[in-house]
């Protein structure tokens, strides 16, 4: 795996004499799915990720956020209001005695920050993130955080009413300049449960510069995105129109998308310490790859030391 790490999926692409006609889609699969074309991709990250083309699909109702929806669920079975939301923390620091120190304000009252102890602190937000808020550790740690690339993307969720068209579950539009591929969100459902009246498509936008379009992102309007979406959309995928009207188009701004998993990611990832005293790192940039099962092995091995005490 390592030695995989080391290279770039373009390198390792022409290496396996993979026909130079399909670069074309495996840069825009990558841009898509990893942040960045296969010349800036670890052989390892692409490897992996491409891996789910021969895979199944697991696909939940509504996206990934039913994870999240499921453990909130969870947690509120051991007594409700044991999660605060719409907090901010811009501090955390391991304590004296083995606990963990916390600072955050209520997005509602910036002005009031507070402050927590506890015998544990699970950071579970991005690595970039985490090395801004995290406070009386080693600097050079820190600076590797912060040093991590996050690309940028716009998604766009085309909500049809009418009847809608059958349509594959990943559909690319090579030479389309606006977004790299759109997914119909009830392709995985068998027939009979899809919806008869309405579709979703959900469309990836994603930057080829994360900084430009991270001000692109700031400063235009949600009609300035929309609109070349939706001609595109048109042009490379007229069947979505087919008996279907286009009603809304819901966009999502991700300044910082994910980590964009560049050569040597894996390496990188592993020097990195996750722990400070009783702070741990969780989020899945750990792994060093941006899927929800890298959340969830960091989870498993949070929960591991925790257990351990
Ligand atoms: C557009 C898009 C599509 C994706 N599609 C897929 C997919 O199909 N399959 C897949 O496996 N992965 C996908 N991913 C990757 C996705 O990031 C991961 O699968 C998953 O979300 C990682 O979970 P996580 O818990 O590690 O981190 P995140 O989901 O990044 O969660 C971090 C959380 O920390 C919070 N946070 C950050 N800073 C603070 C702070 N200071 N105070 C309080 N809270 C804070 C954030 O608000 C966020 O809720 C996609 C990502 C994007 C952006």
């Amino acid at each position: 795996a390592l030695a995989l790490d080391g290279l770039s999926l373009l390198d390792f692409l022409r290496r396996e004499h993979i026909d130079a006609e399909l670069f074309g889609l495996l840069d825009a699969y990558c841009l898509s799915a990893l942040g960045a074309p296969t010349a800036e991709i670890s052989a390892y990250a692409g490897v992996n990720f491409l891996s789910e083309i021969n895979a199944p699909i697991y696909a939940f109702p509504g996206g990934n956020g039913a994870i999240a929806r499921a453990m909130a669920a969870r947690l509120s079975r051991a007594g409700e209001g044991r999660i605060v939301t719409g907090a901010a923390v811009y501090a955390i620091e391991p304590a004296e005695g083995g606990y963990a120190r916390v600072g955050w304000f209520d997005a509602q009252h910036p002005g009031e920050p507070r402050c927590l102890e506890a015998r544990w602190a699970v950071v579970a937000a991005p690595y970039f993130f985490a090395g801004r808020i995290l406070r009386g550790i080693d600097p050079a740690a820190t600076a590797r955080m912060t040093g991590l690339r996050q690309g940028s993307y716009l998604v766009a969720n085309c909500c049809f009413e009418g009847t809608p068209q059958e349509l594959p579950y990943d559909s690319w539009a090579l030479g389309a300049q606006s977004f790299s591929d759109a997914i119909s969100a009830t392709a995985i459902l068998p027939a009979a449960e899809r919806p008869k009246d309405h579709g979703v498509l959900t469309v990836y936008a994603p930057f080829h510069d994360p900084g430009a379009g991270r001000t692109r992102l700031l400063t235009e309007d949600r009609a300035a995105f929309a609109a070349p979406i939706v001609e595109e959309l048109r042009r490379f995928m007229p069947e979505a129109f087919g008996g279907a009207r286009l009603a809304e188009v819901r966009l999502t701004r991700w300044g910082h998308h994910h980590l964009i998993a560049a050569p040597g990611i894996v390496t990188t990832m592993r020097a990195l310490p996750k722990r400070f005293g009783n702070v741990l790192l969780t989020h899945s940039d750990g792994q060093g790859m941006p899927a929800v099962e890298s959340a969830i092995v960091e989870a498993r091995n949070a929960v591991e030391i925790i257990k351990r005490g």
